[in-house]
Formats: structure tokens, sequence, C-alpha cells
């Protein structure tokens, strides 16, 4: 591909411009700053510079452009980010040939071909557009989303494809055909389909309703993993989804397809679908880098889960919060009626849809609610709690927060927030991967820390002609964040790199006219994360104490001291 295309689209975007669009980017002197969304942080330690077109983040280490920026964020490859901008920028992309293009280009182009043909079927097929109609469906929402329909036969489409001169084994690779010893055969047959989209809006994956009514059949069949589908990534209605999620600042994540319709027909178009992908936090295989749920957690950090009120519903919820929290998200669930789904809710009269969305519970209390009322016996509830909620809690990273829901837990229980706590302790010290630290960043170059990168400040500042503040005031300033042992260690790691941090400082920070205040707020950040450091030895003290049998009165007292302080440092 010529490098013009980009070069001319970065021309185009100033990169304040293009990033804006998914985070809040303040001004700060030539520089822009923001919240990093590639780590979980309360300050801004992101820095955008326009002159060189890049970003560069103090907490975690990412840097790039607006190409890599857009890749990591959406989670695509470099052609899905490439679109996008292009888009965007009005450039009109040149150099794509079908002779010359690679193999994931053949499969978009597959299952462009294959959905129009689904497309062409529905309207040969009315009874399969009454069906539509008859679930809650209109005509526009039917087009919009690109609905269709798999005729029954064995090789209609592998007939279609093979005729347009697609190759039976790509076809395979797309997911559409499957082999036997006696040849190949359409994998979705008599099924209504549903073309699931990537961020950008290209089909990636099917998922399809059968039309038999009997119940051999399995009611749903989606694409298998394929080079362009992974389940773990994917999310139905992400791209029609993500600038409402953005705008209005929460997700809102149903079971099914009908539910994702009728729901964005309805208006309410920041929801998206879990159904034909599987919900995820750990990183998936291959170039996407990212799940379904992280990259939702980077449009927002709240989620509203709007899942069946079934027992299957309630487990599924309960899994996505448990993910969801653990990413450092705000999960709220909302309560349905017993045995409907949003759909049902949307069809009988949309407003209905509106209020259950108002009425929605934070996860940690909608389960102990939920538990509470279930069950009568009193020794069975404490069971359920210890067991179902107190993992819920151990997953939010904010030790505040945390404290916060057992304060809730204990007025809905009626347990005591100490016998919790006691409890949650017990229950980390078995699950030791139970919560996943607070500024773990997800994927990314943790090459320096950022007491390191901030000695990198004060190194560059000693070495410059014309320094432009005083170094030994910062490595004061260093001291007090770190405490002075610490410090004189971080300081000689430091030393063994310093070129590679001065070229980094002066790269993040060089035409920065607030250098001192953005020192300061970062050094701020670094206090904060060591006393989060000294909260976890506290209670890996407490543990070990347990376990002997000894007081903990006096380290309990200490955890208390360094919360308030904590406490106060981030507000
Ligand atoms: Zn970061």
């Amino acid at each position: 591909m010529p490098s013009t295309n980009v070069d001319q689209i970065k021309e185009r975007l100033p990169i304040q411009d293009v990033l804006s669009g998914y985070i809040k980017v303040e001004k700060s002197g030539i520089n822009y700053k923001a919240r990093c969304p590639f780590h979980n942080e309360k300050t801004a330690s992101f820095y955008v510079s326009p002159q060189r077109g890049s970003y560069y983040c103090f907490g975690c280490g990412v840097k790039g452009d607006i190409f890599s920026f857009v890749q990591a964020y959406e989670g695509l490859d470099f052609k899905g980010a490439l679109k996008i901008l292009a888009d965007k920028a009005g450039v009109p992309l040149t150099g794509f040939k079908p002779e010359n293009t690679d193999e994931k280009e053949k499969l978009f182009a597959i299952m462009e071909a294959a959905t129009k043909f689904y497309e062409d079927e529905l309207s040969k097929h009315p009874e399969i557009t009454k069906y539509f109609h008859e679930r809650g469906l209109t005509d526009e929402t039917i087009k919009s989303f690109r609905l269709g329909f798999a005729p029954d036969g064995w090789r209609t489409l592998s007939t279609f494809l093979s005729g347009k001169k697609f190759s039976e084994p790509l076809l395979e690779k797309a997911g559409l055909i499957k082999k036997t010893e006696k040849g190949y055969y359409d994998r979705f047959r008599n099924r209504a389909m549903f073309p699931i989209f990537d961020s950008t809006g290209r089909v990636i994956a099917f998922s399809g309703r059968t039309m038999v009514t009997d119940d051999a059949t399995p009611k749903y069949l989606n694409s298998p993993d394929t080079p362009l589908f992974d389940k773990s990534s994917a999310l139905y209605g992400i791209d029609r989804a993500k600038d409402a999620i953005r705008k209005r600042d929460y997700a809102i994540i149903v079971e099914g397809q009908f539910d994702l319709l009728l729901s964005h027909q309805a208006g309410v178009v920041n929801t998206v679908a879990a159904s034909g992908t599987a919900l995820s936090d750990s990183v998936p295989s291959g170039d996407r880098g990212v799940t379904n749920l992280q990259m939702l957690a980077r449009f927002s950090k709240n989620i509203l889960f709007g899942f069946d009120g079934d027992k299957a519903g309630i487990n599924a919820t309960y899994r996505g919060s448990l993910l969801a929290l653990g990413l450092g998200m705000d999960v709220k669930v909302a309560k349905l009626p017993s045995g409907k789904d949003p759909a049902d809710v949307i069809k009988e009269n949309k407003d209905d849809w509106l209020k259950v969305l108002k009425g929605t519970e934070p996860a940690v209390s909608f389960f102990a609610k939920h538990i509470m009322e279930t069950n009568t016996d009193p020794r069975e509830r404490i069971k359920m709690i210890q067991k179902l909620v107190l993992p819920l809690v151990a997953k939010i990273p904010s030790a505040i927060t945390r404290e916060h829901f057992l304060g809730i837990v204990e007025k809905i229980t009626g347990t005591s927030a100490t016998a919790l706590q006691s409890d949650l302790i017990s229950f980390e010290k078995e699950n030791s991967t139970a919560r996943v630290a607070e500024e773990k960043p997800e994927k990314v170059d943790r090459k320096f820390s950022l007491g390191e990168r901030l000695y990198g400040i004060v190194f560059w500042q000693q070495e410059s002609e014309k320094p432009l503040i005083d170094a030994s005031k910062l490595e004061e300033k260093l001291k007090i964040a770190l405490g002075p042992d610490r410090a004189l260690l971080v300081r000689d790691t430091a030393l063994e790199r310093k070129d590679e941090l001065i070229f980094e400082a002066e790269a993040g920070f060089g035409a920065d006219k607030n250098l001192e205040s953005e020192f300061d707020l970062l050094a701020r950040q670094l206090q904060a994360r060591e006393l989060k450091r000294t909260l976890d030895e506290l209670s890996a003290k407490i543990r070990q104490a347990e376990q002997e049998g000894a007081d903990v009165s006096d380290l309990l007292a200490q955890v208390k001291e360094t919360t308030t302080i904590l406490h106060t440092l981030e507000n």
C-alpha cells in the first residue's frame, strides 16, 4: 500500500481531534493530556503532542500515532484503522486491487458477497420477512441490520460463491461451508441470518436462527472462529452502538439478537448483544489484542446488564459482572420481569423498556438482594453471600469502592461489615488472583515504572543546558512521594537506563510549559501507588498474622491510616 494514503490522512487529521473523538483531552501548555484509555487511572498521565502527531503515556508507556491509537482502541487490524481514518479524512484509499489483496481482504469480500446473497434470498421468501415482522422488527431495521435468509439446501451458498470465483477452501476458512468425504456443504441452511459486524461495520461472522421447529436442531448456530472472527473480541451491534455509548457514557448489554434489534428500534442505540460471541476479559489470540469487554470498557466504564430474567440469564449476568468488575467497570443490572426478555418487554410497550433501564441496581446489591429473596434459611443466605457476592466485591480494584459495597451488603443482609471484611480477606487468600492490580495495563510496554520515568525528568533537567526547572527541587518531591529508602532504590535502577529515560522525558515533556505542575501531578500519582503497595503488603501481613493466630489490631489501624491518606490524595 502506498504510504501516501497514510501521510495524507495524517496531514488532514490533527491527532488531538482524532483522539478527542474517543477520550476527553485537555489542553496543557502546547500539548494535550488525558486519562489513559489503555490503563486504569484516575489522573491524567497520557500526553498528546500535536507537533509530533504522537501520544505517550507516562503511566504505562504506550505510545504511537493516530493509526496505532485507533487500532488499539477499537481492537482492529491496521487496515480497519486505515478505513476508519480515511473515511474521517475524506481520503479515498488507493492501491486496493482485487488481484493483489491478501487473504484477509478476500475473506472480507466473501463475507460481503454472502451477506448480499442472504439478503437477496430474504426478498424471495416473504414467509421469513413475515417471521421478522411477527418478532416485532420493522422493514427499516431488517434492511439496516442487513438481515437475510439461508435457504434450505446443501449447496445454495457455495454454488453461488463458487460462481463468483471464490475457492472452496477459502469459503471453508470463512466458516461458511464445511467439508466431508463427499465434498463441501453449506454450514447455514434454512436459517434466518444475522450478520455480525466489526466496529467499522464490516461483516465478520453470522448467527443463524433455525426456521425448523423440532427439538433436534439447535436454535441458533454461529460462525466458528475464523481469521476475521474471534468470539471473545466481537460484540453484536458494536458498530452502531459505539458512538452512542461514548456520548451517553454507558453501554447496555443484552443477550439475544432480537433484544438488540428491538432496543435499537426503540431508540436505545447504546445497546450491544452478547449473542454469537463470548464475553471475555482475557486477551484473545492473534493480532486483535483486545477482548469485547475491554473494548467496551474503553468506550465507557459504565455497563448495564439487561439479560433475561430466568435462571440462565441471571447466571450469565453474574459471570459477565465478575469480568466487568475486574476490568474496573461500574456494573449495574436491570431487573426484568421474570420469564421475559428485553424483546418481549419492548414488543409490548417500548416505554416499559425505558422504565426497566431506569430501575437498575449495582451488581453487588442486585445479587445480595436476589439471594435474600430466593433463600429463606439464614445459614444458606450467608453461605450464598460468601460464595457469590464476596467474589464480586473482591474483583473491584479500588479499596475505597470495596469498603463502600461491603457497607451496602451489610445493610441488605444484616451481616456485620467486620465479619464480611474478614470473610473477604480469607476469600482473597484462597484466590490470590481474585483482583487485577488497579493500575495494571492490559498489554503494554512496562519497560519503566512511573518512578523511573519521573527520575528520567530529573536527569533530563540536570543535564539540560537550559533547565526549565530546578532538578534538585524535583528530586526532593520524589523523596517525599516514595519515602527516602525507596527513592534511593528507584533512583539506582533508573540510573542504569539513564539515556533511554532522558530520551523519553524529552519526547514527552520537551515542549511543555507547565512542566512543574505536570511533574507534581505525576508525583502525587506515584505516591498513591506507593500507598496502595503498602496496603497490599499490610493485607499480606494480616493474612499471615491471622493464620498464626496473632493480634492484628495494630495492622488494621495502619490499614485505616494508609487508606485515609490515600483517600485525601485521590480527592
Ligand atoms: Zn497508560
